[in-house]
This record gives structure tokens, sequence and C-alpha cells, in this order.
């Protein structure tokens, strides 16, 4: 914290949809786009573990097994996170609320500087696709751009198209096994929120089956209408 308070105009936008949906490619897209912060729950998480933080070694085994991870745990680390001046841009949640209970303490806390979610985008895609998406997937071990086996290869073999990177990495809890819990996980306990965000008049749905650039053009379009 370093006492920033955040301006009450700065958008709020939640990207919702399964694992394999593609909020980490949009939201990342957003952000270039609209020059606002992406915040990944799984990024922040993954990095606690990483750290080896008490929070982090709770976190672990939970998320190698596909399941949610505390609601305390994760709330906690958000909040520290839009604490962080940078946030003052505006924010697109990324895999986060994933439960009632972070959608309520969201509002809570946003409450507390005056602001409010412009946006609740859900990302609907066939589950039976997610496999495949997810099974092929890998980033840049240097900036974090994504890519996939099938559906988005590097220009050059090897060779970070965004930084020129050649390290690559695949994520622990991407196979099958892992895949199918998160898609229980997430229709159990995420998919009620699309519900959540209707009644609070803030839900837009996009559909997700399609190329990258044209779900880019629709969220885009939502985007601007939510926080003109
Ligand atoms: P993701 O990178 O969003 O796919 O998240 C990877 C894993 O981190 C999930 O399968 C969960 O175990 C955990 N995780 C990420 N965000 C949350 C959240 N909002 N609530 C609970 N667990 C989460």
């Amino acid at each position: 914290m370093d006492g920033t308070i955040t301006p009450t105009t700065a958008p709020v936008l939640i990207l919702l949809g399964p694992p394999g949906a593609g909020k980490g490619t949009q939201a990342r897209m957003l952000e270039e786009q609209f020059g606002l912060v992406q915040l990944s729950t799984g990024d922040l998480l993954r990095a606690a573990v990483a750290a080896g933080t008490e929070a982090g070694k709770q976190a672990k085994a939970v998320m190698e097994a596909g399941d949610l991870v505390s609601d305390e745990i994760v709330i906690a680390i958000l909040r520290d996170r839009l604490a962080d001046a940078d946030c003052a841009r505006g924010v697109i949640l990324d895999g986060f609320p994933r439960t009632k209970v972070q959608a309520q303490a969201l509002d809570d806390l946003l409450a507390e500087t005056g602001q409010q979610i412009d946006a609740a985008i859900s990302l609907d895609v066939d589950d039976a696709a997610m496999v495949t998406r997810i099974a092929g997937r890998y980033t840049c071990g240097n900036c974090g751009e994504g890519y996939h086996d099938s559906f988005k290869t590097p220009a050059k073999s090897g060779v970070c198209d965004n930084c020129g990177g050649t390290e690559f990495k695949r994520r622990a809890d991407d196979n099958a096994e892992t895949v199918a819990s998160r898609l229980d996980a997430y229709h159990a306990q995420t998919a009620p929120l699309i519900e959540y965000y209707a009644q609070a008049g803030a839900l837009s749905r996009v559909d997700a089956m399609g190329s990258i650039e044209d779900i880019a053009a629709d969220l885009a379009a939502i985007v601007k209408t939510a926080t003109a």
C-alpha cells in the first residue's frame, strides 16, 4: 500500500468463463488497447507458490488438483494487488471472482472507494473444446505472451513474437485430468455468477468460440460502451 486513493472513475471489468475460454489472452489485449491493468488471481497465486509464501504453500496442492483456493486467501491477494498504484488506471479481472463470496467481497471492496463494476463479460464456449485448447497452450517465459500448438504458433519457431524470448513454459495444471476438475469447479461455483451479474445489470455475453481477433473486437465494443 502506498496510500494512493483509486479514482472513482477507473473502469472495473470482469471476464467470466471456464478455463481455456481465452480470458487471459483477451485480458492482455484489452490491457494494451485500453491502458488497463490485467489482474489474474491465477498468476498472482502462481507467483505466491513460486515465492514460497504462506498463501502459496496453502494454495499449491489445491491448484494442482484443479480445485478452488479458499476465498480467504484469494480475496486477500486480490485486495493487496488492487491497492497498488497502477490499478488506479482501471482493471480487468481475469479469473476473479470465482465464487459468490468473492463477488460480494469485490462489491464491498469497490464500494470503499466509491467504485462499481462497469461490465462483467461472460466468454461463452463449448466445454468439449476446452480440453484441446488447454492441452496445447504455452506462454513465453519472459513476457507471458500466450501461444498454442495448433491455434497460435510464433511467426518464427521458438522465438516469441512479442519480446524475442526463446524460453517457453507450460502450466503444471494444464493436463487433461486437472482440466476436468477445473471445469467442474467452474460449473459448480463460478457459472452462477453469470446470473449474479445479470441481476446487477452488469452482464454482457460474447460467443468465444470464434477467432481471437473476432472475440477481441466484440469485447472492445462492450468495453467502449461500458466505460464511455
Ligand atoms: P487460472 O490461472 O485462472 O486458470 O487459475 C489457476 C488455478 O488457481 C485455479 O484452478 C484455482 O486453483 C486457482 N485460482 C485462481 N483464481 C482463483 C479464484 N478467484 N478463486 C479460487 N481459486 C483460484
